[in-house]
């Protein structure tokens, strides 16, 4: 696997293509908006950091919410831009834009933020290891009684059927120009196997009520607990199809509910979700790839009856919390994923 600089790291987000992709995805800007907006308790008067800033969507929401200061961090070259969106917004006396990477930020003596924001979550949550450099800002610059958004995060999977794909890949082999080349089309699948793959799964196509993996409660998790995730769920087959792979996605809560002085509720919970039955998102989901020898065909519920249940054991790997250029938020209609690290 190719090993890359933290600079190509950060120059893969000039591609202002990768911003188009990032803010035009509207069930992802459009949760943080409804996060920030509808919680100005959060926000108004408050000071807040925007950790990875970008083209300066959410130091604009937080602004907006009412926002006395918002740091805008950004290591990219995007920074640049930021100064001029926030006067053109008529907020160049709220938001203060650091060009630098968040480990490297330095606060006034004793200065701490209330409110962190940030959109840092890669493909199955923890592909993009940029959860890393949130946390250390969290430890560095959040109060005491301060908020973080998000504040919760959920990895999913669930076993799933993946015909669509079987079939433009897969059974491409099986007539090609009239040859049969379906000796190619087991290496194909063991050469997929490899690797978990980036792709759109029908709600229709998974087998199971979908597991919950992993939770996150971003306030207070470490560094250490999400460099390896291990986790041992066991499933019900109760959907007729065949198994093909796990599908893995992640959910985010922004919790700003809290409670007056009467013990009355106020505030707003919101969800942000890439699983297979909402709205899609640029993460899509992942699938990992049963090879020929984990494939089941879950015969029992095809033949049977649709509720009862087979019970099987796989183990799927992805990559831990990993980070890598090439596959960061690019937008194809199946994607690999590779092992990487920052060095
Ligand atoms: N907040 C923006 C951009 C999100 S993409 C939006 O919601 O549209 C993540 C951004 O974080 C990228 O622009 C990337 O360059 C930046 N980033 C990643 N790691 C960082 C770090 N350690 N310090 C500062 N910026 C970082």
């Amino acid at each position: 696997s190719t090993k890359l600089t933290e600079d190509q790291y950060f120059s893969s987000y000039e591609d202002l293509e990768i911003h188009r992709l990032m803010v035009g995805d509207v069930p992802r800007t459009s949760a943080y908006r409804t996060a920030i907006l509808d919680n100005p308790h959060l926000f108004k008067g408050k000071t807040v950091m925007d950790v990875g800033a970008g083209t300066g969507i959410l130091s604009l929401f937080a602004a907006a919410a009412g926002a006395a200061r918002v740091y805008a961090v950004e290591a990219s070259g995007t920074a640049a831009l930021l100064e001029q969106v926030a006067r053109d917004n008529g907020f160049s006396e709220v938001i203060t834009v650091l060009h630098s990477r968040v480990e490297d930020v330095v606060l006034p003596p004793d200065e701490t933020v209330d409110v962190i924001i940030s959109e840092w979550m890669g493909f199955y949550l923890l592909h993009e290891s940029m959860l890393n450099s949130v946390l250390v800002a969290r430890d560095r610059f959040l109060s005491e009684e301060g908020t973080i958004f998000p504040s919760e995060a959920r990895i999913y999977a669930c076993p799933c059927s993946l015909d669509d794909l079987y079939r433009e890949q897969l059974d491409f082999w099986d007539d090609v120009y009239g040859f049969n080349m379906s000796a190619v089309r087991s290496s194909a699948l063991d050469e997929k196997a490899k690797k978990p793959e980036v792709c759109i799964v029908k709600p229709e196509h998974l087998l199971a009520k979908p597991a919950c993996i992993k939770t996150l409660n971003l306030r207070w998790v470490d560094a250490e607990e999400i460099a390896n995730i291990a986790e041992n769920v066991f499933v019900s087959i109760t959907k007729a199809g065949s198994y093909h792979g796990i599908c893995v996605w992640f959910e985010c809560d922004f919790d700003g509910i809290d409670y007056d002085e009467e013990g009355e509720e106020f505030g707003k919970l919101v969800t942000l979700s890439t699983s297979p039955s909402s709205e899609p998102t640029h993460w899509k989901q992942t699938v990992v790839l049963l090879g020929k020898i984990g494939m089941v065909t879950n015969e029992k519920s095809q033949s049977e009856s649709d509720t009862e249940s087979t019970n099987v054991k796989n183990t799927v790997q992805l990559p831990a919390n990993s980070q890598t250029v090439p596959t960061t938020r690019a937008n194809s209609s199946y994607m690999k994923l590779e092992e990487d690290e920052v060095i």
